[in-house]
């Protein structure tokens, strides 16, 4: 059986391809107080960070296929950053440069298994790392013009915003991030970071038409549909 992304590849919103294969994504949890609240979680003192294999990735583009077998899917919303140079212990400079590309995503998430095992204290891979589970836009080309803090994101479904976030808003700024993250995970060139949901996440319907964008920056559109494994 074919590997799952395998005609996945990172590209630019000038439709040139970037020059890195996907590489692991990294996570992070609980980054927007309002989210943290409609989930009962309790507010993070460091940032939750988890990862997503390379073959979690897939385009949001076209058709987005779920497998109605595992359940429902809630969309998580969330801006996302492409890693363009190498990152271990970096400071805040050395961090915003290697940012290459900044898009949007959906970090897809099985709520249900989730839940069990967060019950039983159990790693949440298979909720959050399966198949299919990391959705990403093309990236838009990161320059000085861009203020990360300032990104106003909204997933619309059908005609209908379902999430609305500004990422002045988060918890743990991306400089921040980037600088805890390589303390543990040595980043690299190819390497994604999806930085947090705001309010709003929920099941994903067959049939449902997505937009997800970011003012002015980038905008995906896909139409949910069941996949036939
Ligand atoms: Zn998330």
């Amino acid at each position: 059986m074919a590997c799952f992304n395998q005609p996945y590849r990172h590209t630019f919103s000038d439709t040139t391809s970037a020059p890195w294969s996907p590489a692991k994504v990294v996570c992070v949890g609980r980054n927007y107080a309002d989210h943290v609240a409609e989930l009962n979680n309790p507010l993070p003192e460091e940032p939750l960070l988890f990862h997503k294999p390379s073959t979690a990735i897939t385009s949001f583009s076209g058709r987005l296929a779920l497998a109605e077998s595992m359940g429902e899917h809630h969309f998580e919303t969330e801006v996302t950053l492409l890693i363009g140079k190498p990152l271990k212990n970096c400071d805040a400079g050395d961090a915003l440069d290697a940012i290459a590309g900044v898009g949007i995503g959906l970090d897809l998430t099985l709520r249900k298994v989730q839940a069990d095992l967060k019950a039983r204290g159990l790693p949440w891979e298979r909720s959050k790392a399966f198949d299919g589970s990391c959705v990403l836009s093309p990236f838009a080309p990161m320059t000085s013009a861009i203020d990360l803090q300032n990104l106003t994101f909204r997933l619309w479904r059908n005609e209908a915003i379902a999430q609305e976030g500004n990422t002045a808003a988060m918890i743990f700024p991306v400089t921040t991030l980037l600088q805890e993250i390589s303390k543990f995970f040595s980043l690299l060139p190819g390497d994604v970071i999806m930085t947090g949901t705001p309010k709003g996440v929920g099941p994903l319907v067959l049939g449902d038409r997505l937009r997800a964008e970011i003012d002015k920056l980038v905008v995906a559109d896909a139409v949910v549909e069941y996949s036939s494994d």
